[in-house]
């Protein structure tokens, strides 16, 4: 078996068959996404819109594409035909735009309201303040043709694991608290390489996983 099989299967060990693993291939070659495709993985995350678009172009189309990086306004017009999740949501703007090109498509688009939870101001994310605000003008429809399925996170890149579990429990309980209120939330996105172990353990159900499957970037 080759080695981003090996990768995939190791993780996939570790996890509850209930927690989606998906494969972050930014930067990689679509040789490298073919190898894990036919290892029978089928999410893929990619943080730039223009390599996305490249790529998803390139293989096939029951591959489910998140677009895991921060997303500019102007850009959501190339990628609402096909992308399956948007996970850095983080301001009303920027869903509004959402909302206009899947109406032109005439379609849903899913995404994931990210929320700051790391220490790190170079992290992007809405405080917990706007996410009540912005689920509340969801709640009475401001935004027809987006569902929101959940929330996403980044914790501080820092050893203490300690204070990982803590952001990531914050956010967990944000989730389910918010859970009770919208049916439609189905995904908590956290947890990467090096923190997925302990994101589960917090709650997790969708990892995004890009060095530990690829190899180092
Ligand atoms: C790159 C990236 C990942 C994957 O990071 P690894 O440490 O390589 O697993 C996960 N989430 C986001 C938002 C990323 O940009």
């Amino acid at each position: 078996m080759n080695n981003i099989c090996h990768n995939i299967q190791n993780i996939k060990q570790n996890i509850p068959e209930s927690v989606t693993l998906i494969a972050v291939s930014k930067t990689k070659p679509v040789s490298d996404i073919q190898t894990a495709y036919d290892c029978g993985q089928r999410h893929f995350g990619e943080n730039k819109v223009q390599e996305l678009v490249e790529k998803q172009s390139q293989l096939q189309l029951d591959i489910k594409w998140h677009l895991i990086g921060h997303l500019q306004r102007n850009k959501v017009k190339y990628i609402a035909g096909f992308i399956y999740l948007i996970h850095g949501v983080d301001n009303i703007k920027l869903l509004k735009e959402i909302d206009k090109q899947a109406s032109k498509h005439n379609k849903i688009v899913n995404v994931l309201l990210q929320v700051k939870i790391a220490q790190e101001s170079t992290k992007f994310g809405m405080d917990d303040a706007l996410l009540g605000e912005i689920l509340q003008q969801y709640k009475n429809q401001a935004f027809p043709n987006v569902q929101i399925k959940g929330l996403m996170g980044m914790a501080t890149n820092t050893p203490d694991k300690q204070q990982i579990a803590e952001e990531f429990s914050h956010l967990a309980h944000l989730y389910e608290t918010y859970s009770r209120e919208f049916p439609g939330f189905e995904y908590l996105s956290m947890g990467m390489s090096g923190d997925y172990l302990l994101a589960v353990a917090n709650g997790s159900n969708m990892i995004r996983v890009g060095s530990a499957i690829f190899g180092a970037r």
